[in-house]
């Protein structure tokens, strides 16, 4: 099949009588990173959770690999669907990974046993044969020698490195990011982005939410402006960045331009 992996069709989400999602469409090829932007409250988050299955959907289809996310579809075109069982629906979450704003590992266990942790858990794999594999994504992440750390021993950014391998050690086809470095101080975004762009270098399927314009300009191969409920802009980097279309999207960079230089005016200031 030629579809993208992601392959999102006219997703509507409302929480009681407020629709967040306002029918999203959105691929995402294999091998492409693609950047999510937009303003707070847009339904960034929102669109990864149901993607990831966190939430249900009102209407639309999501396909992750061709399959039809939580959902059996009963025959006929555009026909009734019959929501999937619990057991089949985390088979589907087992294939995507996903990293957040906090990085939520288990405080009381070390950095390598937190990464072994899914694998033991829910693949039943040997403790003995995980264990390789997880000291290995912790090295591929930098942290070859923080092994037997605990979250509280490690910095943010070392901890949201943690979350990365714990994420791979399920050697999901997609991973999601949402705001992986929000929650950093900013001296500790650096070493966090460029390990997601290693892992868009060996071709990882990545769909991120940021807020980082330069890691949207050199590793996104397409960026998506979402605004209150709708995609409102998508194109290469390069073009809706530096040349967008729409005034939503022009608002929204124009805002996080001001934001950057406040901030960098206030750190000034502290120098
Ligand atoms: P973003 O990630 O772009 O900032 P969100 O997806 O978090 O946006 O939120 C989109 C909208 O949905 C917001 O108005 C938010 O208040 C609302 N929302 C998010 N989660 C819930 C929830 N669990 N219950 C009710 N409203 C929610
Ligand atoms: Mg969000």
């Amino acid at each position: 099949m030629s579809q993208a992996l992601v392959h999102a069709v006219q997703v509507r989400k409302s929480y009681g009588s407020t629709e967040v999602l306002k029918g999203i469409n959105l691929d995402v090829n294999a091998g492409e990173v693609v950047c999510l932007l937009g303003p707070s409250g847009s339904g960034k988050t929102t669109f990864l959770r149901c993607i990831n299955q966190l939430e249900e959907i009102q209407a639309g289809r999501i396909f992750v690999d061709g399959d039809l996310m939580g959902y059996k579809d009963k025959g006929a075109k555009g026909g009734r669907l019959q929501r999937l069982k619990d057991k089949e629906i985390a088979a589907q979450r087992r294939e995507i990974g996903m990293v957040f704003q906090r990085f939520n590992l288990f405080p009381h266990m070390t950095a390598v046993d937190n990464v072994m942790e899914a694998p033991v858990k829910v693949k039943g794999q040997r403790r003995s044969a995980v264990r390789a594999e997880a000291l290995e994504l912790l090295e591929k992440v930098g942290l070859g020698d923080k092994a037997s750390a605990y979250p509280g021993q490690l910095s943010g950014g070392q901890q949201q490195r943690v979350a990365i391998a714990r994420a791979l050690a399920m050697q999901p086809k997609l991973m999601l990011f949402d705001e992986p470095t929000s929650a950093l101080d900013p001296e500790l975004v650096g070493e966090v982005l460029e390990v997601m762009r290693d892992l868009a270098k060996q071709g990882m399927t990545m769909l991120v939410v940021t807020h980082e314009m330069a890691f949207a300009r050199d590793v996104a191969d397409r960026v998506v402006l979402m605004d209150a409920g709708v995609v409102v802009e998508e194109g290469a980097p390069s073009q809706v960045i530096n040349h967008p279309k729409h005034q939503r999207t022009k608002d929204f960079l124009g805002r996080l331009r001001s934001e950057h230089e406040r901030v960098a005016e206030a750190a000034a200031e502290l120098i």
